[in-house]
């Protein structure tokens, strides 16, 4: 199964490496082909090179829109070198056959990350490049196909363990990367466009990534990982530039990601927030005067679970709160921005992963999420719901105070951020007690209070934080236990969706404990 690779086209965008894989190629007998661009290249380094336009007999025209789609090309790719038909046609028509394809695609995943115009993107797709390496992949019983730098190494080194041919294994293999490319490409072509036309519907969509690193494991060490990155360039983890500390790992993106999304509710122009996350659910949100403050008051809320955590932050990050937030260990800072005495002070820890977007995610974008299922994938929406104080609606005997509604506003804020069950409880701007994740309603309000309880005492404080403060459920109350339980910790006014069969009931509880509830009309499962 092994086959001689004699006759190659080198059609690249990307010339990394390009020269160096020529001069490879031509030292060991392989004829070269090639393109406008690639060609010069190759003849300016000395090689001899013969332009596709003359084995076409066709000029390159149209802007290069079509260069090589012609049957000379595509023939010599996907003749069946043992079918006598296929031989006799290549005979007849005079094409000679291609043994090794050597092609990466215009940049058309770059040229949308650049925010290029509309027409410039179009421009930016390529057509004959993917034409050929479908056809070089589909033809893998002979041909050769190369579509990533990366790999002309591992050909160069093939070539010489087979004394200039390849295996038949090697070559599905890269049959198989290069259509992994075509179709993460067209992928591109079509999410872009989707933005473009704002079609937003998540029907008739695509899915596909363009792989960006391996992670050294996954969730767990015996579990292999990979981060994909989906093209759109949204501020957030994957478009973030790490300036210092270890690569991150497979459950460092994912927290940091619920870190940022996080953050990103609170607008820099509302005052300096921080939110710190474990295991994807916050175990403080607050905002401060300062962001030293507001990093301060998110540590108090649950200080043991601090330790190690995920630290985002919606201004740049200062030597103030740099300072305090390198008294404990912590795995990720992420910020929109690092001033230089901040940035002197966590180079000092050296595992200390460093974090710097352009800007915040915009919460209100639209956009898809995706989970996988067995056998499936579920795609929605991103939760981009928003409440605002026009859209509440007081349904107790006593309203809340400004103050109040503050308070409820943040803790509704935090709770769309929270495993569901998610309750919340704020107090002057700060989480004061968060539970997450639980099966039932009551038990997410208990831990919640039981943890605030615990903060109490750690802090030396006369009562728990949760006396007095606003509480969110991120869904709605289907019976009063959960809003009385509440009600015990302390709280004062509550936030929910409303709609439960039970409304009249859980309203006449609120009533009977004395506190103020709004409902929202929305509610914000995350699962
Ligand atoms: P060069 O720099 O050699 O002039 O062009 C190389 C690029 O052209 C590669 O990215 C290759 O995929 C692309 N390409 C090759 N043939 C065609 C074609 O017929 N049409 C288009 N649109 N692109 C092509």
């Amino acid at each position: 199964d092994l086959y001689p690779v004699r006759r190659a086209l080198i059609s690249v965008s990307d010339k990394t490496g390009l020269i160096d894989l020529a001069k490879a190629l031509s030292a060991r007998g392989v004829e070269l082909l090639s393109t406008g661009g690639s060609a010069k290249a190759m003849r300016e380094a000395g090689l001899e090179v013969k332009d596709v336009a003359d084995v076409t007999g066709f000029p390159e025209m149209m802007d290069g829109r079509v260069k090589t789609l012609h049957p000379k090309v595509h023939g010599g790719l996907l003749a069946l070198r043992d079918n006598a038909d296929h031989v006799a046609a290549m005979d007849e028509h005079g094409i000679g056959g291609i043994d090794l394809l050597v092609v990466n695609l215009y940049p058309f995943e770059e040229t949308v990350a650049k925010g290029a115009d509309y027409d410039t993107c179009i421009e930016n797709i390529d057509i004959g490049g993917p034409a050929m390496i479908r056809a070089a992949a589909k033809n893998h019983g002979f041909v050769t196909t190369v579509v990533d730098v990366e790999d002309y190494d591992a050909l160069l080194t093939e070539l010489d363990a087979n004394d200039g041919q390849t295996s038949r294994a090697f070559r599905q293999k890269l049959a198989q990367i290069a259509y992994a490319r075509t179709g993460a490409y067209d992928a591109a072509v079509s999410t872009w466009m989707a933005d473009a036309i704002g079609e937003e519907a998540p029907r008739r969509r695509v899915f596909a990534g363009t792989f960006a690193q391996s992670l050294r494991y996954g969730e767990n060490s015996h579990q292999k990982a990979a981060f994909y990155t989906d093209g759109s360039n949204r501020p957030g983890v994957a478009a973030a530039k790490q300036l210092q500390g270890k690569e991150l790992s497979y459950n460092n993106i994912n927290d940091t990601d619920a870190a940022f999304e996080l953050v990103s509710e609170f607008l820099p122009k509302d005052g300096p927030a921080c939110a710190i996350i474990k295991h994807a659910n916050p175990c403080g949100v607050a905002k401060g005067a300062t962001l030293e403050e507001a990093y301060s008051n998110a540590f108090d809320c649950d200080r043991t679970s601090a330790f190690g955590g995920i630290v985002a932050l919606n201004q740049p990050l200062d030597a103030a709160t740099a300072t305090k937030i390198t008294e404990i260990f912590t795995e990720v800072v992420i910020a929109p921005g690092a001033d230089e005495a901040a940035q002197e002070i966590f180079a000092k820890k050296k595992n200390l992963r460093l974090l710097l977007t352009p800007e915040l995610a915009d919460t209100a974008a639209p956009g898809l999420t995706y989970r996988q299922v067995s056998g499936g994938m579920l795609v929605q929406d991103r939760d981009n719901g928003f409440i605002g104080m026009d859209d509440l609606k007081v349904v107790t005997k006593i309203a809340p105070t400004e103050e109040q509604m503050k308070d409820l506003l943040f803790a509704w804020k935090v709770a769309k951020h929270v495993k569901s069950n998610a309750i919340v409880y704020v107090k002057d701007g700060a989480t004061v007690g968060v539970g997450a994740g639980q099966m039932s309603r009551v038990d997410s309000a208990l831990i919640a209070a039981k943890k605030a309880e615990r903060m109490a005492e750690a802090l030396g404080l006369p009562e728990p934080l949760t006396k007095g403060s606003a509480v969110a459920s991120d869904a709605f109350f289907p019976f009063a236990d959960g809003l009385l339980e509440a009600a015990a910790a302390g709280a004062s006014c509550v936030i929910q969706p409303g709609g439960s069969m039970r409304d009249d009931e859980v309203i006449a509880a609120a009533d009977e404990a004395g506190l103020a509830m709004v409902l929202t009309g929305m509610r914000h499962f995350r699962h």
